[in-house]
């Protein structure tokens, strides 16, 4: 619900608590976003967007030229400081503005909900917001990656690093040692992420078992975890109508609607249908595989654990047991060396795939990072990378090809430098 307020002089400013945050805009200036504990989460001034995350980095967006994209960069110490020192004292006057007795307030104006809420807001300074990254990291494990419709997942870190870790082209988890946690150590680490996160919690919307490979964790190891997590958490059922949903989320300070986890293609062949079906009951909602490519010469270049057709058996097997998958392509990997290989045979291998609405295709730019192996080896064989506009040009062929094909799965954007948690 978002509540329109006037003051004195006429100034419009707008406060809104939805979705577990509290957004504040001044007319069309600026507009800032803070969580349940008053941290800034977000904020729009000046048309730069300002995202920051748990352990007080920001990163800024900004509109690039025609056909550019968005560009992006982290802000320095000095931007930072900057930053929220703007945001404290502009909240403080329109919290001043909007809570005055001569300010013109709709009649049914939250205040016993707005007033402390702005107080914990203005609580925070740059140095408490600073001691943040210490009680970030001695709670997780840095958080890379996740899918983009993963982004306001709370993320619970049930393994370290990833089992296989020798992807060409990933710097993730190098120098993370894989490690499973155990029911106990698990326990723990819900309880300090918790919290770590206290009122945050409540803008949080699914559950991200991270890092890289949380279902490698043996059955009954992994249906403890998630069992605890279901006595600790509010999980939406899918099964209710849309009056239960409803009653649940009125009901619930947080909810969650569901669980979700990347995992190799040659993991999920682990574990049986039956398997995955025990984990959908406890909430599992969808898993995410790096396909990255159906071509399968650069597959074994790029040294994935699996060929293409495994990813078709992975698939299969999670239907069978009730998941839907995220498949994430990366356009323009393997340049121009690999690319009508690449848009020619993942068009064909997704073709082969029992997806559905429910599933989702990820088109991914591919972004070589300087220090990884994939650079090296594409000096060593000659593999030039592709253009920022050539990459769309084999995202736009590759969604055509696969509507052509009868491909019924959603499709979508994912741009990996968005990401900060
Ligand atoms: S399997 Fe995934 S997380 Fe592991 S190295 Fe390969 S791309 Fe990175």
């Amino acid at each position: 619900m978002a509540y329109r307020i006037e003051d004195e002089q006429g100034q419009e400013y707008y406060l809104s608590l939805q979705g577990g945050t509290l957004t504040l805009s001044r007319e069309s200036v600026a507009n800032y976003t803070f969580d349940g504990e008053g941290r800034p989460h977000g904020a729009w001034i000046d048309g730069l967007t300002y995202r920051r995350a748990l352990d007080n980095r920001v990163l800024v967006k900004w509109p690039g030229g025609p056909g550019q994209g968005r560009n992006r960069r982290f802000l320095d110490d000095n931007e930072r400081r900057h930053l929220f020192a703007r945001i404290f004292s502009d909240v403080r006057g329109i919290g001043e503005a909007i809570l005055a007795p001569s300010a013109r307030q709709p009649a049914d104006f939250p205040m016993e909900v707005a007033q402390p809420w702005l107080q914990r807001v203005l609580s925070w300074d740059w140095s408490k917001l600073e001691a943040e990254r210490e009680r970030f990291y001695a709670v997780y494990k840095p958080v890379p990656i996740m899918p983009p419709d993963q982004y306001l997942a709370v993320v619970f870190q049930a393994t370290e690093g990833c089992s296989y870790n020798r992807c060409t082209f990933c710097t993730f988890y190098r120098g993370r040692p894989f490690r499973i946690k155990t029911a106990a150590e698990f326990r723990e680490h819900v309880q300090a992420v918790r919290s770590f996160l206290g009122r945050g919690l409540a803008m949080r919307r699914s559950i991200f078992l991270a890092d890289a490979d949380a279902l490698i964790i043996r059955q009954k190891l992994l249906l403890e975890m998630l069992s605890y997590l279901n006595q600790q958490v509010a999980i939406l059922s899918p099964n209710l109508t849309r009056a239960e949903r409803l009653q649940f989320k009125r009901k619930q300070k947080s909810w969650f609607n569901g669980i979700y986890a990347f995992i190799t293609a040659s993991d999920v062949l682990r574990k049986s249908a039956a398997d995955y079906s025990d984990l959908a009951t406890l909430g599992l909602r969808r898993v995410y595989i790096g396909l990255e490519s159906g071509h399968d010469p650069l597959l074994r270049w790029l040294r994935k654990p699996n060929d293409a057709s495994t990813v078709v058996k992975a698939v299969q097997r999670l239907h069978s047991g009730r998941i839907p998958v995220g498949l994430v392509l990366m356009t323009g990997v393997g340049g121009d060396r690999f690319a009508s290989g690449h848009v020619q045979d993942s068009v064909a291998i997704l073709a082969k795939m029992p997806l559905t609405k429910q599933d989702i295709v990820y088109f991914s730019p591919f972004v070589p990072d300087e220090g990884s192996e994939y650079v090296a080896e594409a000096v060593v064989l000659g593999v030039h990378p592709l253009s920022r506009a050539d990459m769309l040009v084999q995202e736009t062929i590759m969604r055509r090809q696969l509507r052509q094909a009868g491909v019924q799965a959603q499709f979508s954007r994912y741009d990996i430098r968005e990401f900060v948690y």
